[in-house]
This record gives C-alpha cells, sequence and structure tokens, in this order.
C-alpha cells in the first residue's frame, strides 16, 4: 500500500509540471508547491514571439514570502542563479530585518509577503527571448503556490488606464485640470498617456482612514491591502486609484506592489494616496506610486543597517530631480521599464 501512495503522488506531482492551465496563449497558470529545499518545481511555459515583457505572479500564504528560486528564457539560462541551499533564510533576513526584500542572485527581486510579482525585462539591457522557459517559485515556507504568467503581446501599447476611487463622503475630487495635466506631462515622458475611465465615490467602507502601516511594504492582512476588496467586480481594465483621508504620518501616497500584480481581485491590485495636496502635488505622488505599480523602484533605498540599495536602472542618479524621489522627471531607463507594463492597452 505505500509503494501505491508514492506513486500515485509521483503521478500527480509530474502532472503538475508539465500540464500548465493555457488561459490563453498569452496568459498561463499552474498550481505548484514549494517543498522542504524552500523551491517549487520546474514549471515550463512557451513564450511566444513578439512579447512586450514577461510578468509572473506567485499567490501563495499570506504570512510566507516568494520570489523566483530560477528563471530562463527561451534561452534555458538561469537568470537568478541562486545561492546554493535553500533561500528561506536569506529571504527573511533582507524582508524582515534588513526591511529591503531584495533577493539573493543575479536577477532584481522584490520579495513579497503573500503575493509576489515579477516583471521582465526592468531594464533595458534586457530582451525578452522567445522560447521555452521555465521558472521555479522561491519560499521561506512549503506549501501550495498558485502561478500566473501574462506575456501581452509587443503591440506598441501606450495607454494607461486608471480607475479613480473616492474612498470618502467628504474628499474633494481631485480629477480637475490642474491634476490631470501634472499627471499626463509625468508620464508623457515615457511616451504613456494616461486615461481616466471614470471617477467613483465610495461610502461607508470603515476604509476613508488608513492608520496600520507595515514594513518594508503592506501586509495581505493589513487595512490598505482590504481596500481593492471594495471594487474588485469592477469590469474596468485599468488600473485602480483610491483616495483616502488619511495614511500613517508621514505617508502621502502607498503602492501595494513595487511592481504589483496586474491581476484585478488580487488583494494587493492598486495604490492608494491621501487626498487633500493642491492637484500639482497630488498628480506626483498618484504618479510615484503608479510607477512603483507598474514597474520603478526608488533610485536608492536605505536598509536598516544603514546599507544603500540602488534601483537596477543604470542611468538614475541619487539626488538628482527624479518621480522615484521627491521630482518629476523620468530617465529613458525608467520610461523603458514602465513601458514594459502588462497594464498598458493600445489607443
Ligand atoms: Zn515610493
Amino acid at each position: 500500500m505505500r509503494s501505491l501512495t508514492s506513486l500515485v503522488l509521483v503521478g500527480l506531482v509530474a502532472c503538475g509540471d508539465s500540464d500548465p492551465d493555457p488561459l490563453s496563449p498569452r496568459e498561463v497558470a499552474f498550481d505548484a508547491t514549494v517543498d522542504a529545499s524552500g523551491l517549487s518545481e520546474d514549471l515550463v511555459f512557451e513564450i511566444p514571439e513578439g512579447t512586450r515583457s514577461i510578468t509572473v505572479v506567485a499567490e501563495g500564504a499570506n504570512d510566507a514570502l516568494y520570489a523566483l528560486g530560477a528563471f530562463a528564457l527561451g534561452d534555458g539560462a538561469d537568470l537568478v542563479q541562486l545561492p546554493s541551499g535553500p533561500p528561506g533564510a536569506a529571504m527573511q533576513t533582507s524582508y524582515m530585518q534588513e526591511q529591503i526584500g531584495q533577493m539573493p542572485g543575479g536577477l532584481f527581486q522584490s520579495i513579497r509577503l503573500g503575493t509576489f510579482t515579477h516583471v521582465y525585462p526592468y531594464e533595458s539591457g534586457q530582451s525578452v527571448i522567445a522560447g521555452t522557459a521555465q521558472l521555479r517559485v522561491a519560499s521561506n515556507q512549503p506549501g501550495p503556490v498558485a502561478i500566473t504568467i501574462v506575456m501581452p503581446e509587443d503591440d506598441g501599447a501606450n495607454v494607461l488606464p486608471l480607475s479613480v476611487y473616492l474612498v470618502s463622503d467628504t474628499i474633494v475630487d481631485p480629477n480637475v485640470p490642474a491634476f490631470t495635466s501634472e499627471l499626463d506631462r509625468v508620464f508623457a515622458q515615457a511616451g504613456i498617456t494616461v486615461r481616466i475611465d471614470g471617477v467613483e465615490r465610495l461610502t461607508g467602507t470603515a476604509l476613508e482612514q488608513i492608520t496600520d502601516f507595515n514594513e518594508p511594504q503592506e501586509s495581505p492582512t493589513s487595512q490598505s491591502a482590504m481596500v481593492p476588496a471594495l471594487v474588485a467586480d469592477r469590469p474596468n481594465p485599468g488600473l485602480d486609484v483610491f483616495f483616502v483621508e488619511q495614511l500613517p504620518s508621514g505617508v502621502a501616497g502607498l503602492s501595494l506592489g513595487t511592481p504589483g500584480p496586474p491581476i484585478r481581485g488580487s488583494y494587493y491590485f492598486g495604490v492608494i494616496v491621501r487626498g487633500g495636496f493642491q492637484p500639482a502635488e497630488m498628480a506626483r505622488i498618484t504618479a510615484h506610486e503608479v510607477a512603483h505599480f507598474l514597474a520603478l523602484q526608488h533610485v536608492q533605498n536605505r536598509g536598516i543597517s544603514g546599507m544603500t540599495y540602488p534601483d537596477p536602472i543604470d542611468d538614475t542618479t541619487p539626488g538628482v530631480d527624479n518621480l522615484m524621489e521627491d521630482g518629476t522627471v523620468l530617465t529613458p531607463g525608467q520610461s523603458f521599464a514602465l513601458t514594459r507594463s502588462a497594464l498598458l492597452v493600445v489607443p
């Protein structure tokens, strides 16, 4: 009996390896399992010709950290190159202690609690190589993980649809010309046209004032991660931007991912901005948070140890006017990364 059980289990795992659920040629889903080694089985998928970017989303337990343990494009070369041994301890140290959440290895990845997102390419020296690709998910906890891979066509999409929600009875609608013109100006640097699909007021949600804050990023159970569920049933194509009355002290806005999952229904689908600023400043904060969600890191982050961590883009410089510091400029490298986003649509 015992050997029969093993056989059945082996069969199931092998099946999971080779059979992705093809939602469409450009969207693939897998159910995988992270084992005691801290890695999932190898997941094999096809990158079609003419692919703009590859977004990998791994959704697992709320209290587990996720990233990629291996990732190879059509040429078969592993881009992660993890140090040997289980990756969980290093993931935990970078996320929980240093509060940076940078995955070890050769690929720039933001480790994330609950739901992880990676968008490739993230800098202009990288390109998508079509063909048979493979990846493994890494975690600090064994268990099941659901993977979605989105591979939009490289069709010149340059329109960014946004849906605006006012999570308040009282805050003023920020969607006025002084706001939209500045938002347009910032994204025009990357050749992106912002399209606001609508403004809706959400009342009586009990989420008007967000008071808890998690480092280094919001957790799946935080107040802010409850906000996207308010509109998860809307058919809108774009990214959700929520304006609230209050965020924790010193926080003007937050993105639920850096980058975030381009998947409506995820608790990390959206950015949250504190209302009440002048329109141009509100536009700058909104642009900064949306840029995080699509692709961009801060030009430089500082860990708890005092060590600095630059973004993976080689034409950004700390202390120079930039949207991902306190300014509004986007470099060509940042613009490239933004235009890879699966959230962009053709006009
Ligand atoms: Zn920021």
